[in-house]
């Protein structure tokens, strides 16, 4: 008996090993060309790189090839350009980028039906005995919407406008423990650990982090989109360092007639990100490391 594999399943063997710092494990795989990943179709994502693919941005995405679906239509996925490919034993960060990470309709649907929520309580317990009210100690719940805004100030998200989700030290270890990484100095800790060894990569991250803030602001697409739970990817290895913007899932177009200064205080509907916070940010800690 002769067994038929589809064509594509017959992927390339990858020449390193590749990386995932977040996200459901299922949702990536190895593209069909050497170089590529596939990523899990999600509409809201696909319309963006198609976007970006005209846009002044461009050169700071992964490159999007299209959309490729399994040969039993089971399941799509939209190929990117491997961003590790050109490096040889790569570190990597993903930095998830804004001062909050879920969109407002989210928080306004949590909204919709506020019952108490006992394992979020409990979660919130976990993490600070001191983080619940008298009254939410008391009846042992907390509200989804509470709990949404709370999660984002035990990281560094709500106050620099950014968190590290994940990072693959030169040791091939990889760590997605820094939820509760929240201060400057912590940061600064984790990225030094980050570039030990490797100290060219510290001003080449300047550069290209002052290139994005430099392009965001000429940017159409930037210009109408609520940029929310995208992330910075950082990369280096012995010859080079750069870094991209990815992961356009939660990434929507604005509502007409609103405007976002992507830098201003975020309130309940207004709808700013925080994404320059973040960059900002970024920018000057790095530079600060520099000083060292
Ligand atoms: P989440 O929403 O939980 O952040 P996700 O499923 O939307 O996850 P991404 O954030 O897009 O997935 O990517 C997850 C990880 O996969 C990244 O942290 C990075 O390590 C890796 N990754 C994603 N896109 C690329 C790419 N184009 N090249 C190399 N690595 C990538
Ligand atoms: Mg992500
Ligand atoms: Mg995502």
């Amino acid at each position: 008996i002769v067994q038929w594999t589809p064509f594509f399943q017959t992927y390339k063997k990858q020449r390193y090993p590749w990386v995932q710092l977040a996200g459901h494990q299922g949702n990536f795989k190895a593209g069909p060309d050497q170089g590529t990943i596939l990523k899990k179709l999600c509409a809201k994502e696909e319309k963006c790189f198609k976007i970006l693919m005209r846009d002044v941005l461009r050169p700071y995405v992964p490159e999007y090839k299209g959309i490729i679906t399994s040969d039993d239509k089971e399941c799509s996925y939209i190929q990117l350009q491997d961003l590790l490919g050109d490096f040889i034993s790569p570190c990597v960060m993903d930095c998830k980028i804004g001062v909050r990470t879920y969109l407002e309709e989210e928080l306004a649907k949590a909204k919709e039906k506020p019952k108490l929520r006992k394992d979020m309580y409990e979660k919130m317990c976990q993490i600070d005995q001191h983080a619940p009210s008298e009254e939410e100690h008391k009846l042992k719940g907390v509200t989804k919407p509470r709990y949404m805004v709370w999660r984002e100030t035990i990281s560094s998200t709500a106050t620099l406008g950014f968190r590290i989700e994940g990072i693959r030290n030169v040791d091939g270890t990889s760590s997605k423990d820094f939820k509760t990484t929240k201060t400057k100095e912590q940061i600064i800790a984790a990225f030094e650990k980050f570039t030990e060894g490797f100290p060219h990569a510290i001003p080449k991250y300047i550069q290209r982090l002052k290139a994005i803030k430099a392009t965001l602001e000429t940017s159409n697409f930037f210009e109408t989109h609520e940029v929310i739970g995208s992330s910075l990817l950082f990369v280096h290895d012995r010859y080079n360092a750069n870094v991209w913007l990815i992961d356009f899932a939660k990434t929507v177009v604005l509502p007409e007639n609103i405007k976002i200064t992507h830098s201003s205080k975020w309130k309940v509907g207004n709808h700013e990100d925080g994404y320059l916070v973040g960059v900002n940010n970024l920018i000057k800690i790095f530079m600060t490391m520099l000083e060292h």
